[in-house]
């Protein structure tokens, strides 16, 4: 039978507060296990938690950037499991009043655009790290108490390219917003996919069950594919789904039973009593709105309309904050922004993907590479060596004046030695010559090469060119 899937995501972040949610306790990553734990967050008896008010501030950001409604009136309750990663047997979490509601995320797959709604996204704490070697188990609470955003959409996925798309764009929100540093192998953004399927044309939703754990782009979309297979070949075989939490082993391809799935009323939310409710004026939110930085569709519109930009070299662009904060300081002051983008697009995204430009420790600035596609395109520099240069500069940095300078790369203004290059080259093959002046333009491919070798970028193409050809014609 042919079966259609439907997929809904939790999706947890790490805020990047310098401190805890409920304590002052650092909320770096790493640091030596229950080296920064407080009586507080270690959820010792007789300890209160105070709100940290710059949570607070970067949830309400990330509901303006995906268009939610931001509650007047929210408030906290204790979500209780009793798991060695929680200290006090209780997450302190919000059920029916969370901060954001209703919002909706537009994404695009395949080049067709889909909107894809957000049920709500509350703040909460994040629980401690267990590591589990043989028989023992280790606890690090470290994590604890860092705050949490869960992002919870509706059901709103039918394929694992759309939830891989969406999950890429709610990482490119939250980065340009500032408030999360989205770094997957740390465990700061991670993605739970709730999936079921249904015969093809019916209504009714099959039942579901939970991905857990998946720690890569690739992973999200293999455990996709692989709990559908083997949801289809269950119904196939007359079997049934069971509602349960699944864990995805990458080796083998496959989905695992971690646990049976709890329903809400399972963990006996209440209402927290030490952390009062919060009601927001007007005020306070416009100017929480106000402090959002420019995101990237905003600085799409801007890279199109004044520098004219086309559309594919912008959205490559804003598709990583780090090359775009990299493109804005080098156009800043720059007399032609559309060169300089073609050439961040094309040679140095080049770069980037073969692991040759690392864009966490760029060697050089922007203004240094704005430089370098001016040299490039007012034929002080050969392509070649401008391409030399900058493979110079992301590998040992530097300026690319100095590095010209040093290996002798400009182009020179030398005719002499330009003449003398390419009466040599015609000198030393007569045959190719001849065939030229009876008419065979073909072979003029072969004198530029020839020329190119001998010069090393030290004439521009157009002198080269034209030296070519009057020499030629003799
Ligand atoms: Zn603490």
């Amino acid at each position: 039978m042919r079966y259609y899937p439907t997929m809904g995501l939790e999706i947890h972040a790490e805020l990047l507060t310098k401190s805890k949610v409920f304590c002052s306790c650092s909320a770096e990553f790493g640091g030596e296990p229950n080296t920064r734990c407080c009586p507080v967050c270690s959820g010792l008896p007789g300890t209160l938690p105070v709100l940290n008010r710059r949570a607070v501030e970067y949830i309400i950001k990330a509901g303006y950037v995906m268009n939610c409604d931001i509650s007047r009136f929210t408030k906290w309750d204790r979500k209780n499991y009793f798991y060695p990663d929680l200290p006090k047997a209780y997450q302190i979490s919000q059920m029916p009043r969370p901060v954001c509601l209703d919002g909706h995320v537009d994404i695009k797959v395949n080049d067709e655009d889909k909107t894809i709604r957000i049920n709500r996204i509350h703040l909460e704490e994040d629980a401690g790290k267990l590591t589990h070697e043989g028989r023992i188990s280790l606890a690090d609470y470290n994590r604890c108490g860092i705050p949490l955003i869960e992002i919870v959409t509706e059901p709103d996925f039918h394929s694992a390219e759309e939830v891989v798309a969406f999950f890429e764009k709610i990482k490119l929100l939250l980065l340009y917003a500032g408030i999360c540093d989205c770094k997957m192998e740390q465990g700061s953004i991670r993605c739970d996919v709730n999936i079921s399927i249904a015969p093809e044309g019916s209504e009714q939703l099959g039942t579901r069950t939970e991905l857990k754990n998946l720690n890569s782009l690739k992973a999200i979309a293999k455990a996709i594919e692989a709990e559908i297979a083997r949801q289809a070949e269950m119904l196939d075989n007359g079997g049934e789904i069971v509602q349960e939490t699944r864990r995805f082993n990458e080796a083998a391809m496959e989905t695992l039973a971690m646990r049976s799935k709890e329903d809400a009323h399972d963990y006996r939310y209440f209402p927290d009593p030490d952390i009062p409710p919060i009601i927001f004026t007007e005020e306070e939110l416009a100017d929480i709105r106000a402090t959002l930085p420019e995101m990237p569709e905003q600085r799409m519109a801007r890279y199109r309309t004044a520098y004219g930009i086309s559309e594919n070299d912008a959205v490559i662009i804003v598709s990583d904050k780090r090359v775009s904060d990299f493109f804005d300081e080098a156009v800043d002051g720059c007399k032609s922004p559309k060169n300089v983008a073609s050439y961040l697009v094309g040679e140095f995204m080049r770069r980037v993907n073969l692991g040759e430009i690392d864009l966490d420790v760029l060697k050089f600035s922007g203004k240094d590479f704005a430089r370098l596609v001016e040299y490039l395109y007012s034929d002080k520099l050969s392509q070649n060596n401008a391409k030399l240069i900058l493979g110079e500069m992301a590998q040992h940095g530097g300026s690319p004046e100095t590095i010209a300078d040093e290996q002798e790369l400009w182009i020179k203004e030398d005719t002499e030695q330009l003449s003398a290059v390419i009466d040599e080259i015609i000198a030393s093959n007569p045959k190719a010559s001849e065939q030229y002046r009876s008419g065979d333009q073909k072979v003029f491919g072969f004198f530029m090469g020839q020329a190119n070798k001998a010069l090393k970028g030290a004439a521009s193409p157009k002198a080269i060119q034209e030296q070519l050809i009057a020499k030629l014609r003799r």
